[in-house]
């Protein structure tokens, strides 16, 4: 059994260099054996939309996804019944020789959350809805002045799966969604990122003081302003209290198509260049596996995670005297493994190499089709014919060592 240590006290509230970039520093929390935050690679993950009591179905997309890249997949268990499948939905993909930690979605029912957390290595809770989703015993008062009994009356609901967590090694997810926070918060801070960030801090601060750290958060919202500024103020927040628990980003209800991608990456991606985010989910209202490609390009957009090669390429203007989108496309059919690599394809001479930035290697149109190779920001050869250029600048990175051929 794996664990993350305990309490680290307020010292470790650092950020670390990327590149010169900086990501906020969380603890590492396992899930299974496929650890997230600290300084591992941002995770991630997607949903069945199968009937869980239907294990071939959902074990044949947990598959598709997991095939597609999927680092963890979550199982909606809204009853006693699916939660009690979940065990079989892991033993068969166990014997498929699939590892992928499975994450239970759970919502109103404590008891669903206690057997899941025996079974699979996350359980995701909503504070929304776990103990007070139609509470409306709240006094209006700041979270210090707070009757101790609401805090014990949580505590009472939350230990038990607190126990069981710990027993098995069993991560939780405090999984706040905009549109069902619990009626006491409501009251209190209102429809508001402040509302959300309290939600899930009562929450992590009840889970302390029984010593559980196994902690991952998120703020989802379908609004994407209200998403980034409450993951924001969560961090704020840490920081204050001196927490450090990963993050999981997402927008909820995205929609499909191109809208939900770019609503996901404004919203995922703003958040991963301001360095947070351990895991995320793109949601789409399409089969989940269609949503790992986009992650990825997210992380790779927002420069987290590298798994392609990366092409900085200008639009081309009137400046460009080569077919620039014919090359771009033979270019990346012969270097989209290289991922290790960025490569420039810019239309001219005049201000491609000043906006190349910091690629590995430039392909420059120098003349009537005519093209420059670069490496690094130094003019390697100039004046080759457009016909061959692809083939030289591959020569070129062979030469200069920074080639492999494709796998298989
Ligand atoms: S790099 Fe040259 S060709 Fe490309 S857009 Fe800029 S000026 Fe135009």
């Amino acid at each position: 059994m794996k664990r993350s240590a305990g309490h680290a006290g307020t010292g470790f509230l650092i950020m670390i260099s990327n590149k010169g970039f900086k990501r906020f520093k969380t603890r590492v929390v396992s899930v299974g054996d496929v650890p997230m935050g600290g300084d591992y690679p941002v995770r991630v993950q997607s949903m069945t939309s199968t009937p869980t009591l239907d294990t071939r179905a959902t074990v044949q997309q947990a598959v598709r996804m997991i095939e597609a890249g999927c680092e963890y997949v979550r199982i909606a268990v809204p009853g006693m019944k699916e939660v009690e499948n979940l065990a079989e939905i892991k033993k068969t993909l166990r014997q498929k020789g699939f590892k992928t930690p499975l994450i239970a979605d759970v919502h109103f029912r404590p008891e669903i959350a206690e057997v899941a957390a025996t079974l699979v290595e996350k359980v995701r809770i909503n504070p929304g809805n776990y103990v007070d989703r139609n509470s409306k015993g709240s006094i209006k008062k700041s979270k210090e002045n707070r009757p101790d009994g609401e805090t014990e009356r949580i505590g009472k609901r939350l230990r038990p799966l607190l126990e069981i967590c710990r027993q098995h090694g069993t991560a939780i997810r405090i999984g706040v969604n905009h549109g069902s926070l619990s009626e006491r918060i409501l009251e209190e801070y209102g429809d508001t990122p402040t509302g959300m960030v309290e939600s899930a801090l009562e929450f992590a601060r009840i889970c302390e003081t029984f010593s559980f750290y196994d902690l991952v958060f998120s703020m989802k919202a379908s609004n994407v302003r209200v998403m980034i500024a409450a993951n924001r103020l969560l961090i704020k927040e840490m920081t204050r209290a001196g927490m450090n628990y990963p993050l999981h980003l997402g927008v909820t209800e995205a929609g499909a198509g191109e809208d939900s991608r770019i609503k996901s990456a404004i919203g995922i991606g703003s958040l991963l260049a301001d360095g947070i985010g351990d895991t995320i989910r793109v949601s789409l209202t399409e089969d989940p596996e269609f949503e790992i490609p986009v992650a990825y390009n997210i992380l790779q957009a927002a420069g987290s995670r590298i798994t392609k090669t990366e092409y900085i390429a200008c639009p081309s203007c009137s400046r460009t005297l080569f077919n620039i989108q014919d090359s771009l496309k033979r270019i990346e059919n012969g270097t989209s493994h290289l991922t290790w690599l960025k490569i420039a394809v810019m239309g001219c001479i005049v201000n491609g190499p000043g906006e190349m930035a910091d690629a590995d290697y430039g392909y420059v149109g120098s003349g009537k089709g005519k093209i420059a190779l670069y490496k690094g920001k130094k003019i390697i050869r100039n004046n080759i014919d457009e016909k061959e250029a692809v083939d030289a600048l591959i020569g070129l990175i062979r030469e200069s060592g920074d080639w492999k051929d494709k796998a298989g």
